[in-house]
């Protein structure tokens, strides 16, 4: 049935697809144009599917080019690259033991690897289906322990429950809230300081507010890593006054979970050991292909208390459910194997491998921070903590709008091919969000790009004279 040639004509226009420049980006319309869409009433042999297969390589975005900076996710991991080969061909769920024995194991052993970075002693945890979801999952856990009943009868009567996030946290909160019938407007964003970090007695006031309305604070975020500025909240405070309130402390540590793994970075994360839960996507600063992504839970049992739901007997037979069956706490019932690339990237790299590129990534930013500040028309617009530099482009002629220069750079960078690399508003001004988590950029990368760039706004300002 399974026969590895008919398999290598894909992995060699992989090889090309991998070689190629960038590809060049079109409109909906002018996309619709060059992919035949329609689906066919008779089907056609693997053999013809190349065409179709290089017709969709040449439309799609190269996320492991050097210059693709877009994203907090990005290159191209070999051994990852293996674990999902695995994963497809071995297709199975992870919900319970007796249809995902290896994986099972795997999973706990990577669980419980990651929670020791954390300096949880014995986490529960699970993969999810990434760092929204799990924090959406932290959140139903959160919920769970503030408000026992609410899993049968609902919210009806009780206070309403009020979660904390800073001014600068991922979407996912708000999301969380909405989907879980806590309601949007139970989540407060608390001020952050002129760098992008949590206020932390501006936290103190506004629970101190919601106590004094008769509502109950049960949840406060920090954030590792924010998705524009990079920062890191300060875990040791917020988890003193999380303790002192009985507030359940979670980590979004989505995008910076990583610096975990390296000796001279992981004291952006001191203070994690003293949350509750911590999110952490393999899939951004450690590279693995998306989806990776764990949610770590100091307390056991939690988990599957909050989850468990009645009818499932036809999956987790009564009497005979495996302990291990993942599947009893989380909110996924059908779920892929998305431990074995990780394990296989681990086992490949090890732990000393990750601390390297973790570091790498570092020096990378460090230097791209050392062409912004040597360069005359360019500027940091926030301090570079992590791997996120906000900058802008200064035009000589101040007449001319930095904010519009910002968005006008950007896209001609990506109609030449030359980079991708992301925009965000901070603070009124419109800045470039240059992220550096791609393994397949160099040094020479960095200085080809601000080479383009600079030169690509020098050309924009002498069309606008
Ligand atoms: C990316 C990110 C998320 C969302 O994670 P996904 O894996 O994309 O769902 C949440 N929080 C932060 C801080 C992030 O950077």
């Amino acid at each position: 049935m399974f026969k590895a040639s008919d398999y290598l004509g894909l992995l060699h226009q992989l090889e090309q697809f991998f070689a190629d420049a960038q590809s060049e980006p079109l409109e909906p319309a002018e996309l619709e144009q060059q992919l035949s869409l329609e689906l066919p009433a008779v089907g056609t042999s693997l053999e013809h599917l190349h065409a179709e297969i290089s017709n969709y390589l040449s439309y799609a975005v190269k996320t492991a080019h050097p210059t693709y900076f877009n994203q907090l996710w990005g290159g191209f991991n070999a051994a990852g690259f293996m674990g999902e080969i695995l994963t497809s061909a071995t297709n199975t769920s992870m919900y319970t033991y007796e249809v995902a024995p290896a994986a099972t194991l795997i999973e706990n052993a990577l669980i419980a690897k990651m929670g020791s970075f954390v300096g949880f002693s014995e986490p529960e945890g699970q993969f999810t289906t990434g760092g929204s979801n799990g924090n959406l999952m932290a959140v139903a856990i959160a919920t769970h322990k503030a408000l026992p009943s609410a899993k049968q009868i609902g919210m009806l009567g009780a206070p309403p429950l009020i979660a904390f996030v800073s001014a600068e946290a991922h979407y996912s909160f708000v999301k969380a809230a909405q989907l879980l019938g806590l309601g949007a407007r139970q989540v407060w964003k608390v001020p952050v300081d002129e760098n992008g970090a949590m206020i932390v007695t501006e936290l103190e006031a506004l629970i101190a507010k919601a106590h004094a309305q008769g509502a109950q604070p049960f949840f406060v975020v920090g954030t590792a890593g924010t998705t524009v500025r990079g920062v890191f909240d300060p875990f040791t405070e917020i988890a003193a006054v999380a303790q002192r309130e009985n507030l359940w402390f979670h980590i979004d540590g989505s995008w910076g979970g990583g610096v975990l793994l390296s000796a001279s970075h992981r004291h952006l994360m001191a203070g994690a050991e003293l949350a509750d839960s911590v999110v952490w996507d393999a899939h951004k600063m450690m590279g693995l292909s998306l989806v990776c992504s764990v949610l770590l839970v100091k307390h056991r049992g939690l988990m599957q208390d909050t989850f468990t739901a009645s009818d499932t007997e036809y999956l987790f037979h009564a009497g005979d459910e495996d302990p291990v069956d993942l599947g009893l706490s989380t909110m996924h019932c059908g779920r892929r194997v998305d431990a074995v690339k990780l394990w296989l990237a681990w086992k490949h790299l090890g732990d000393r491998g990750w601390e390297a590129l973790i570091d790498r990534y570092f020096e990378l930013a460090a230097y791209a921070e050392s062409i912004i500040d040597a360069h005359p028309s360019l500027r940091l617009v926030t301090p570079r903590v992590s791997l996120n530099l906000c900058f802008q482009y200064i035009p000589k002629e101040p007449q001319q709008c930095a904010n519009d220069l910002t968005l006008r750079i950007r896209a001609a960078l990506l109609e030449q091919r030359i980079a991708m690399v992301n925009y965000a508003e901070l603070d009124g001004s419109t800045v470039f969000r240059l992220v550096i988590c791609n393994n397949q950029t160099s040094s020479e990368d960095l200085e080809t790009f601000f080479e383009a760039l600079v030169a690509t706004a020098q050309t924009l300002e002498q069309e606008a004279v």
